[in-house]
C-alpha cells in the first residue's frame, strides 16, 4: 500500500484502518502541548480507558469482601493471575499453561536463570548480545558471579558492527558454533531496545539448541509488537515486561512463558514460593513443596491484584483484535514512518541516518533514527510542540507508531514537524 505524504493521504489511510476505532480506547497525555503526538509506546504504553473502570471493580470488591474477595470477588483475587494467560499465550505464541504474569521483568530473568542457568564442567558460558539493555547486563554479570564466574570470561557479548550499530544474525550463528561445547545459555533481547532490530529469533533457538545450550529471550520489545511462536520455536524461556506494548501500566507485571518440556521436572532448581505449590494443597500447608505442573510453579507470591487490573483491560483488545491483524496495520503504518522520515529528510536537504533495519521482517514498530549534529536540537524542538519521543545518547531519537492506537495522520503530523524543525 502506498500511502501518500499528505494530511488527505493520512486521513484516507486512517479511514481504511480496521483498527482506527481503538485509538478512542486510550488516554492521550494532554498536559504538555495542546496536541501531542505519543510516540513511546515502547517505553510506557498508554492507559487503555477501561483499565480504570476495571481496578475500580477490585477496589470495590476489596472494601466489599475484605479477605473474603479472594474467592467472593467477581474475579477471585485466588486465581487472579490465570486471567492473563489466554491472552498473553497468544500474543507470545504459547499454550497457555506455558505462560504466567508475575513480579518484574529483571526480577523473572533472575528467576529463571536460577532454574535454567545451570553452569557444568565446560558449559559454563552465556552468550548474549553486546550493548543489551543495562539491566539485562547487571542480571547476565550477576549470575555469573552468583555461581563464582568471572563475567570477563564467561560471557560471550557478540558487538554490533561499528558502522550499522546492528547485529548480524550470521555473527550470532557462528558464535554459538565457534563455542558450542562451552555454552551454558544463550540469552538475546528479541527486539533490540535502541535499534529496533528484531532477530531471527527460530534462527537463533535452533542454533543454541544444536549447540545443547538452553535458549531464552529477553522479550520486553517484542511482547505485543512482532508475531512470535514460543512453543513451535522450541525456545526454554522467556520474559517480558508489560508496560511497554501491553499497556500494564508503571512497573506493571511482566510476563514469562516456559516450555512445557521443563514443567513437572523435580530435578530443575527453582526458587519456591507458596503460589508455585500444587493449588488442591496450599492452603493445608504442607512442608514439602509440590510444583504446580505449569509455568505458575514458578510464582513466588500471590498475585499483586491492583498493579495487575489495568493490564487486563489492555489484554481485552488484544484478544479482540489478535496479533496478526495488529501486524498487519503496524508494518504499513511503520512503513509509512519511515517515508515520512525519508522525505523529511529529502525536503530539508539534512540527512537522517535510519539505524533500524529497513526490512520488515527485521523490525518491528520502532523506528531509531540520528540526526547528525542536529539531532539534539530537532528533538527539543519536537518535543515543544509535543512530539513524546524518546531521546538516547549520543544522538538517537527513537520513534514507536504504535497500531493499537496511533493513526497515519500523527505519523503524518510528525513528518511535517520534522521536516521544518531539520530546515531550521
Ligand atoms: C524495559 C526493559 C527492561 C526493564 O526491566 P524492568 O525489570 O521491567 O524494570 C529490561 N530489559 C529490557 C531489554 C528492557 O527493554
Amino acid at each position: 500500500m502506498n500511502i501518500p505524504n499528505t494530511l488527505e493521504g493520512a486521513r484516507t489511510a486512517d479511514q481504511a484502518d480496521p483498527l482506527a476505532s481503538y485509538r478512542d480506547q486510550f488516554l492521550f497525555p494532554q498536559n504538555q502541548a495542546e496536541k501531542v503526538l505519543y510516540f513511546t509506546g515502547n517505553s510506557l504504553g498508554l492507559q487503555a480507558k477501561r483499565a480504570k473502570t476495571i481496578l475500580l471493580e477490585e477496589l470495590d470488591d476489596w472494601a466489599r469482601w475484605g479477605v473474603d474477595g479472594h474467592l467472593e470477588a467477581e474475579r477471585p483475587w485466588l486465581s487472579y493471575h490465570e486471567n492473563f494467560s489466554a491472552s498473553l499465550a497468544q500474543i507470545v505464541g504459547a499454550k497457555p499453561e506455558e505462560v504466567v504474569a508475575m513480579n518484574g521483568l529483571t526480577t523473572n530473568l533472575h528467576l529463571l536463570m536460577v532454574s535454567f542457568y545451570q553452569p557444568k564442567g565446560k558449559r559454563t558460558k552465556i552468550l548474549c548480545e553486546g550493548k543489551a539493555f543495562p539491566s539485562d547486563q547487571y542480571a547476565l554479570k550477576s549470575q555469573l558471579r552468583f555461581h563464582g564466574l568471572d563475567p570477563k570470561e564467561h560471557l560471550i557479548e557478540i558487538m554490533p558492527d561499528p558502522e550499522t550499530e546492528l547485529i548480524e544474525e550470521d555473527r550470532i550463528v557462528e558464535a554459538i558454533d565457534a563455542h558450542k561445547d562451552e555454552l551454558a545459555l544463550v540469552m538475546i533481547g528479541g527486539v533490540n531496545y535502541y535499534t529496533g532490530q528484531w532477530f531471527d529469533m527460530q534462527r537463533i533457538t535452533d542454533a543454541g539448541k544444536r549447540a545443547g545450550a538452553i535458549v531464552g529471550w529477553d522479550l520486553a520489545h517484542a511482547a505485543g509488537n512482532v508475531p512470535l511462536e514460543l512453543h513451535k520455536w522450541n525456545v526454554d524461556f522467556a520474559a517480558w515486561c508489560g508496560y511497554k506494548y501491553l499497556n500494564s501500566g508503571p512497573g506493571g507485571v511482566s510476563g514469562v512463558f516456559i516450555h512445557e518440556k521443563h514443567h513437572g521436572q523435580s530435578a530443575i532448581p527453582r526458587f519456591e514460593g507458596w503460589w508455585g505449590h500444587d493449588k488442591e494443597e496450599r492452603f493445608k500447608m504442607p512442608e514439602d513443596f509440590v510444583p504446580i505442573p505449569t509455568a505458575e510453579a514458578w510464582q513466588l507470591s500471590n498475585a499483586p491484584v491492583f498493579s495487575m487490573a489495568p493490564l487486563l483491560a489492555s489484554l481485552e483488545l488484544f484478544d479482540e483484535i489478535g496479533m496478526p491483524v495488529l501486524r498487519n496495520k503496524s508494518l504499513t503504518l511503520t512503513a509509512y514512518l519511515q517515508q515520512v522520515i525519508e522525505d523529511a529528510a529529502r525536503e530539508s536537504g539534512q540527512p537522517i541516518r535510519i539505524i533500524t533495519p529497513t526490512e520488515a521482517k527485521k523490525r518491528g514498530c520502532q523506528i531509531s533514527i540520528s540526526v547528525p549534529g542536529k539531532g539534539k536540537a530537532v528533538f527539543q524542538k519536537l518535543s515543544a510542540a509535543g512530539v513524546i519521543a524518546d531521546w538516547r545518547e549520543p544522538d538517537v531519537i527513537r520513534l514507536a507508531p504504535v497500531p493499537l492506537y496511533n493513526s497515519y495522520e500523527d505519523v503524518y503530523q510528525f513528518g511535517q514537524l520534522l521536516t521544518q524543525y531539520l530546515k531550521d
